[in-house]
């Protein structure tokens, strides 16, 4: 494609149709990697040329991080200015825009205030007359259910179908009159108020048809029942918009996304012109088989055909790992080798996609361990936590004790009575002699810049890192670390400090056992303990504690690099959705994990279709290679449980087409593997 040929010159007829089709409803509905997002993009382009201004049209994506990504490809497309003035928004935050400038229709003050989940569940409780957390949780659910399908208070009190809903009904209605008393609103009702004002006031429904005049929208099939008449309401008679999804990708239904959304369409614009795509260009032969074998367990809405000109490909890769460590491991080591492979992908190139959000850390940690940079998406990084990271501060300041932004953490956390103004008057001397503030905490002549209680209590901290460095250079092997880690978090309190700062028992609970497993971790890396894995047992070569604390400080200065770095991706599948890698591992596809269940359930054949459009979505984010792992033995609660493989895994077929592992890469992996290991041990290269 030549520089200024039109962005819809690489397009294949059936996006084109799409694409040019302008004067009427436009639905496409089609597979992974069809190029439906490709299409919104170009049209966006094409309908700029066909005579609309930019301020009236609408892109509605699902997640600010897609809203954000589309802009910068609409910028590059039609130029940064036509793009400033494109309405490219989630249906959330084109609610806030709605309830920002016309919300005093609805008689709510301009600045009225959007309250957060914790808010609401505080307003619940209130509501409610409860303290029970688990009990507002509840309601919380049942109230945004209802109003996800335009149920209100008075409605609710009539469908209600047991005491709970009862309950939750009569709750409902003191929670709206306290929103209404605070001049609040919810994450909910930034749709159904907007919708209300549109349905019930003909000149805001004028003067908003009026203004966009052409909406697009991306992952359709994620649209909830009060969305989609927030769109109707938007598009009005004239129908003037172009839709585009996947029934085999909808993975919100347990938030009320519903199916029903896209039968709907054809029967409420009979006008509506439904295209299809089929050809992918994503992803490789065997990945794509892989991704149709599994999502043809579904029953079909769309039937729909998926192929692909990339040619087969490398054969889908199965993992299978003794425990969530060692998949880990796997993962990275998989990352190592494929890098070192030829001219090697960047670290951006990768993925890690899991089913939830806790299976992160251990990943994050062999990565940090291999020194991988990487970014959590779409979730809090373990190493980002505030209590990780005020060990880290400590830990830090054992190794260095210059770090000055170390020593200003550690000084105060847990609080030792050393205030703000004996710090300030601190951080000038250090200044002032040109030293860090460790180093000034002992000098003979800062008794003149701060009180005797002061200086007592700053010589004590000081005699405090002193004892423990000394400790920690002369602590190795696993038993003893651990021994040193825990006495030295009792010395300084760190549980009690937990506690006194966190109203909630249960959070200071969590953040607590978070600590434990991080001193788990350091003790462990502090090695002299015998393992076994995958059939091959060792001894961890022992390290004293400062060692490890130093390669844990090397680390840290990694992850303080910016966005817009050369970084793994660890994600979610429901926050994977409509983005790609070349290289993606899919982890933990086993049995209670993906498909994901509680034990207590029983797994309806609706939340099982579900999980298997999730299968499908992990899948088909894959470009070029993709590695699937299973756990034969995996950590439930406290206990270590038989890992059973997914049932998705045998549904892929990886076996029809060679997909088994050649012996000669495998050898070529545990090299890898071990080469791993051996530079994990070894010290960082700073
Ligand atoms: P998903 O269902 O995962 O959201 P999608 O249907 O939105 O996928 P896109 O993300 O638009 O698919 O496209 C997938 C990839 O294929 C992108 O890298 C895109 O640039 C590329 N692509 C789309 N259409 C074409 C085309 N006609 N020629 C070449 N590449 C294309
Ligand atoms: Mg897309």
């Amino acid at each position: 494609m030549s520089s200024n040929a039109p962005p819809s010159a690489g397009l294949n007829p059936a996006q084109l149709a799409a694409v040019h089709h302008l004067d009427g409803p436009c639905l496409v509905i089609a597979g992974a990697g069809s190029g439906k997002t490709k299409v919104i993009t170009t049209k966006i382009w094409q309908l700029l040329h066909s005579g609309y201004r930019a301020s009236q049209i609408a892109a509605i994506t699902f997640t600010n991080k897609a809203a954000q990504e589309m802009r910068e490809r609409a910028q590059h497309l039609v130029g940064k200015k036509a793009a400033k003035d494109l309405a490219i928004s989630t249906f959330h935050s084109l609610g806030v825009r709605l309830l920002r400038e016309e919300g005093t229709r609805l008689g709510l003050k301009e600045q009225f205030s959007i309250l957060d989940s914790d808010d609401v569940l505080n307003v619940l409780k209130d509501a409610g007359g409860t303290t029970d957390a688990k009990q507002a949780q509840r309601w919380q659910w049942t109230i945004s259910l209802w109003k996800n399908n335009g149920v209100g208070p008075l409605q609710a009190a009539q469908i209600a179908a047991d005491d709970d809903e009862r309950a939750a009904a009569a709750v409902m209605v003191r929670y709206q009159e306290r929103l209404a008393a605070y001049q609040a609103v919810d994450f909910d009702d930034l749709i159904t108020l907007p919708l209300k004002l549109l349905t019930t006031d003909a000149e805001a429904r004028a003067k908003w048809q009026n203004k966009l005049r052409y909406v697009l929208v991306d992952e359709y099939q994620d649209t909830n029942a009060v969305q989609y008449e927030l769109l109707k309401a938007l598009v009005g008679e004239r129908g003037m918009f172009t839709a585009v999804g996947d029934d085999d990708q909808s993975i919100y239904g347990w938030r009320g996304a519903t199916i029903e959304n896209l039968k709907r369409l054809p029967q409420d614009y009979p006008a509506l012109k439904v295209i299809p795509l089929e050809q992918n260009y994503r992803s490789t032969g065997a990945i794509l088989r892989a991704a149709n074998n599994v999502i043809a367990g579904n029953p079909k809405l769309f039937e729909k055909k998926l192929w692909s000109e990339y040619g087969d490909g490398e054969p889908v890769v199965l993992l299978e790992a003794d425990g969530e460590e060692h998949e880990a491991e796997r993962a990275v080591a998989r990352i190592q080798q494929l890098r070192a492979d030829g001219k090697g992908p960047a670290f951006k190139d990768f993925a890690i996609l899991y089913r939830a959000n806790h299976q992160a850390r251990v990943f994050e940690q062999a990565l940090r361990r291999a020194q991988i940079p990487y970014k959590v998406s779409g979730g809090q990084s373990f190493f980002d936590k505030a209590e990780i990271k005020d060990l880290c501060a400590w830990l830090r300041l054992l190794v260095n004790q210059d770090d000055d932004p170390a020593f200003l953490r550690a000084v105060t956390t847990p609080k030792r009575g050393i205030g703000h103004t004996t710090l300030g008057a601190l951080g000038t001397f250090s200044a002032q002699w040109k030293c860090s503030m460790f180093e000034a905490l002992f000098s003979e002549s800062l008794a003149t810049a701060v009180t005797a209680r002061a200086l007592a209590q700053l010589h004590e901290f000081g005699r405090t890192v002193n004892e423990l460095q000394y400790k920690a250079r002369h602590t190795e092997g696993h038993t003893a670390a651990h021994a040193m880690l825990t006495e030295w978090l009792k010395d300084i309190g760190y549980e009690a400090h937990l506690i006194d700062n966190e109203e909630n028992e249960k959070v200071a609970q969590a953040r607590w056992g978070n600590v434990l497993d991080f001193v788990d971790w350091i003790a462990k890396r502090c090695g002299g303990q015998h393992s076994e894995e995958g059939g091959v047992s060792f001894t961890e070569p022992k390290q004293s504690v400062l060692d490890v604390a130093q390669t844990i400080s090397v680390i840290l200065s990694l992850a303080e690099r910016g966005e817009e770095q050369d970084q793994v991706t660890l994600t979610t599948l429901h926050a994977s959705k409509g983005l790609e890698w070349p290289h993606v591992v899919l982890a933990g596809v086993n049995e209670g994990l993906l498909p994901f269940k509680r034990d207590e359930e029983e797994m309806t054949a609706e939340a099982l279709q579900e999980e298997r459009r999730l299968m499908y979505v992990g899948i088909t984010r894959a470009r070029t290679t993709l590695a699937v792992s299973t756990l034969r033995r995996r950590k439930k609660g406290r206990d270590t449980v038989v890992g059973i493989p997914s049932r998705f895994l045998a549904e892929m077929k990886l076996n029809e087409g060679g997909t088994r592992e050649d012996p000669r890469e495998k050898l070529k992996r545990m090299r890898a593997e071990l080469a791993a290991k051996a530079a994990a041990r070894d010290e960082p290269q700073p």
